[in-house]
């Protein structure tokens, strides 16, 4: 089939459409529809319990929706298993970052090379992108800071060289000069043309960074927009909100 550019350039990246997800019998998510572009930074806010992370897992093909779909770059993938998802490009940074903290910075970078690509590859984008890795490289990952160790699961997340990146919680327990520096980090690779869904509680810097957001509330996205238009939006949601 041709694709017409301009419809192409339309498409989003990623899609949950519709999508009813939980789990065992009960739904967490009740019609969440989400499209993420190309190069673009989604934001994804709520309070504890929203259904952010379960948004994620759908995402990441972790969790099956009940019904409603998933979309990659307008395939229908819904139901894909997650190592099939990663193959096609989607990679997770997961809450509590899923590095090994037992391994050097450098053996958890190996890890990556289970798709094929050669460590020195690796090595040389994820030192290029955080060059604190370089001179941590031989130190054990559980033994750098919060930031380090965030930043060594994005490098890790990188090297497999995705097309979306989905991010749970980038920001959490970290001090705020710290996030600061991790959204620099975001915003480049976003630059770089990477299409970025984060999950976020509640944090104002995001705002900065973000192209769109949309804030989650009891399993539905409440508001959609674009960062500006959302940040009125965001206090009332959150002031009105029940949590
Ligand atoms: P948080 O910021 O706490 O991670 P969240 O917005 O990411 O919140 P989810 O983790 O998606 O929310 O959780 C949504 C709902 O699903 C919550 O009511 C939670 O208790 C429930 N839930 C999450 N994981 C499971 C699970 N493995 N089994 C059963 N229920 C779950």
């Amino acid at each position: 089939m041709m694709t017409n550019p301009a419809f192409a350039a339309r498409t989003p990246v990623l899609e949950l459409v519709a999508v009813h997800a939980g789990y065992g019998r009960i739904d967490v998510l009740h019609g969440v529809d989400l499209a993420l572009h190309a190069g673009e930074v989604y934001a994804l806010l709520g309070p504890n319990g929203a259904g952010k992370s379960t948004t994620l897992g759908v995402a990441s093909g972790q969790i099956v929706p009940s019904s409603g779909g998933l979309m990659l770059c307008g395939r229908d993938v819904t139901g894909a298993a997650p190592d099939a998802l990663a193959r096609a490009g989607v990679c997770v940074v997961p809450e509590g970052r899923g590095i090994f903290p037992n391994l050097t910075v450098a053996e958890n970078l190996r890890m990556a090379t289970f798709t094929g690509m050669r460590y020195p590859d690796v090595s040389a984008r994820a030192f290029t992108q955080f060059p604190r890795l370089r001179d941590r490289r031989r130190q054990m990952a559980g033994t750098l800071s919060g930031g380090e160790q965030q930043m060594l699961a994005m490098a890790r997340a990188l090297a497999t060289d995705p097309a979306v990146l989905l991010v749970d919680e980038l920001s959490m327990g970290l001090a705020p000069i710290v996030v600061d520096e991790l959204y620099d980090h975001v915003r480049q690779i976003a630059a770089a043309g990477l299409s970025i869904l984060i999950v976020e509680q509640f944090v104002h810097e995001i705002l900065g960074i973000a192209d769109v957001a949309g804030i989650m509330l009891h399993g539905r996205i409440e508001h959609t927009g674009s960062t500006t238009e959302l940040a009125d939006g965001l206090a009332s949601a959150y002031l009105g909100g029940k949590h």
